[in-house]
């Protein structure tokens, strides 16, 4: 059998995890969040940065809104341990001295959190997205078991499905791409496993029957690991069905052969089109 051009295999890749959420747990007094209104013109930032570095305060986070447009809003968390000025009067200067900066304010703050009031809502690939969290991560995965017993699993399978059928018409359909971009296709699940922090695709191989691919570290599997779940994949795999059903317009099987709940270093997915 022949093997097509998309096959890749990416060694280990070091990841670093990313903070998106505007909460930023304050464990300590001298941490202090501010959010700027500045106009989106070069060296903003850099003028924000070079501030807190020269008074020896320790920025911690950093976010910005997208700069599509005229201005941008900025949150900036500090810690002022150890520094050279006070959070009022850099709250001061960001206001008077950092050329561009049209507003300055301090986070909201409740409890222990600071927040920002501006940066919502999020968007991947200018669409508007929605974050699970643990406990919608647990309530889909361990709840559902919980209430429903074994029909759970199957459940969760079709409701994949249907999420993969959409998908095909999100990013495939609407940009016209049908079997015959199956490497593009491979290429473009790839990065979105990857924004969306679903799993790092290790290996994808098509031939003429059937897809191989690997995921490492794929979100599913590393929960039901968490959560003392003895299975492999179901709702994502329900996705891969979804999706290369549609893609392919032919009735397909999904198999995962390897899965890090049973010991794997990677979830394999087996994809055979019939
Ligand atoms: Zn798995």
């Amino acid at each position: 059998m022949e093997v097509r051009r998309s096959e890749y295999e990416l060694g280990n890749v070091k990841k670093y995890s990313r903070e998106i959420g505007t909460f930023i747990s304050d464990g300590s007094k001298n941490r202090y969040a501010f959010e700027l209104i500045v106009e989106n013109k070069p060296g903003i930032i850099f003028k924000i940065g070079e501030l807190f570095s020269n008074k020896n305060v320790n920025i911690i986070h950093f976010t910005h809104s997208d700069a599509n447009f005229n201005e941008a809003a900025i949150f900036v968390v500090g810690d002022f341990t150890g520094a050279d000025i006070s959070p009022e009067d850099i709250y001061e200067k960001l206001r008077e001295e950092v050329p561009g900066v049209k507003e300055v304010k301090y986070a909201g703050k409740v409890g222990n959190y600071f927040f920002s009031k501006h940066l919502y809502p999020i968007t991947v690939d200018g669409k508007r997205v929605v974050m699970f969290g643990p406990a919608n991560i647990t309530g889909l995965l361990l709840g559902l078991r919980r209430n429903l017993g074994y029909a759970a699993p199957n459940i969760l399978e079709h409701i994949g499905f249907s999420v993969g059928e959409e998908l095909y018409k999100y990013y495939l359909k609407s940009r016209d791409l049908t079997v015959t971009d199956l490497p593009h296709i491979l290429e473009l699940l790839r990065v979105l496993l990857i924004t969306y922090g679903w799993g790092v695709v290790k290996k994808a191989v098509h031939t003429d029957g059937n897809i191989v691919f690997e995921v490492d570290d794929l979100w599913e599997c590393h929960f039901y690991k968490k959560l003392g779940v003895n299975d492999s994949s179901r709702y994502v795999l329900g996705i891969f069905k979804g999706l290369f059903s549609s893609v392919f317009r032919k009735k397909v099987v999904v198999k995962e052969t390897q899965c890090i709940n049973m010991n794997g270093p990677t979830c394999r997915f087996e994809i055979y089109v019939f």
